[in-house]
């Protein structure tokens, strides 16, 4: 059995719909997606939290964009406050934002339900969908409705930097990166965002990075990571997500009683793998049992040949029900 602590912070992701499609995305969100997170789900799910908040220290709401289904996000504001559970805040691209008397208005309503922060996101990867303006209006009105403190760009070093853009217009994410030059911007993107080279950046920004060969990434197990308790996700359809492992489901977060006393590995074979080896046990399996062949320009990084692999499983037509949710692996490349 593989143990796991109980959560001590971590996001419910609403829906893995979104207004956006970033280059970036951990969880390759975008317009494509329809299913939302049920009210009876999440109540459902919150309230398996709320038993188990020993070492919980705070939780965000995520999507996905929240802001597109806004009676479930303040359902969810709502229902947090009355379990007691430490909100720390709610994402959101800002594509909501685009008049002053909307974002007004919502951050009133939601401020009014119990929301105490708000997270704007700000990158190149955003702004090729999201006009400057809308996250300077969530900024400066958010600052006046939840206070100074109350408002987090993620991140205010390219919200300085992208402030002399034409706020009105999204900036395409290849002008960027030819202004800057390859070299700066994917230093950039690595020291100040923190680029996870999982999900959608693994397979659309890797150009930026440089590829090494599988062996390079051998002998590191995968176990601290998959039962680190910090900074975990809880999709829609209940999956319980590690800090990085995107498309990776430890089992099911609507029974956390049952996840706490232990996930038994032995239907779980990607699982096992990367628990007891990692991904150099992972890359053998693949081989052996399922013709996985290693990419001749290699990885930028153990994930990226993670995920890679999974993507390979994931499209064998064999169900591995640690592989989750589906939509993942199809929309990688989109
Ligand atoms: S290699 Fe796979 S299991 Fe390990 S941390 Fe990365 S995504 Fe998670």
């Amino acid at each position: 059995m593989f143990q796991i602590p109980e959560l001590s912070s971590g996001g419910i992701i609403f829906s893995y719909q979104c207004s956006n499609q970033c280059r970036h995305c951990l969880y390759a969100c975008g317009p494509y997606h329809r299913d939302w997170m049920s009210a009876d789900r999440l109540d459902q799910v919150l309230e398996g939290i709320a038993r188990h908040r020993g070492y919980l220290t705070g939780l965000h709401f995520a999507g996905g964009e929240p802001f597109l289904n806004p009676d479930l996000l303040e359902h969810a504001i709502r229902k947090a406050s009355d379990l007691r559970l430490p909100v720390d805040y709610v994402e959101t691209n800002a594509f909501w934002c685009h008049s002053k008397e909307r974002t007004e208005s919502m951050l009133k309503r939601m401020e009014e339900a119990g929301l105490r922060a708000l997270l704007v996101s700000c990158s190149p990867f955003h702004q090729e969908f999201i006009p400057f303006e809308n996250v300077m209006h969530a900024v400066t009105i958010g600052r006046r409705v939840f206070g100074h403190g109350g408002i987090l760009v993620y991140t205010s070093y390219f919200y300085d930097q992208l402030s002399g853009i034409d706020p009105k217009k999204p900036l395409p994410f290849d002008l960027y990166v030819e202004a800057m030059g390859e070299e700066n911007a994917s230093l950039a993107f690595a020291t100040e965002y923190g680029l996870i080279p999982n999900g959608r950046a693994a397979t659309q920004l890797a150009f930026l990075y440089q590829r090494r060969p599988a062996e390079h990434y051998s002998g590191e197990s995968c176990s601290r990571e998959l039962s680190s308790p910090h900074h975990i996700h809880i999709d829609l359809y209940g999956n319980y997500i590690a800090g990085l492992c995107a498309g990776i489901t430890l089992g099911d977060a609507a029974d956390l009683d049952r996840l706490y006393r232990g996930i038994d590995l032995t239907d779980k074979p990607v699982l096992k793998c990367l628990v007891e080896g990692g991904v150099e046990t992972l890359l053998q399996y693949a081989v052996n049992e399922y013709g996985y062949r290693e990419l001749p320009e290699g990885y930028i990084a153990k994930c990226h040949l993670c995920l890679d692999i999974r993507r390979h499983l994931a499209g064998t037509g064999r169900t591995f029900r640690e592989l989750g949710p589906a939509d993942f692996y199809a929309h990688l490349d989109e």
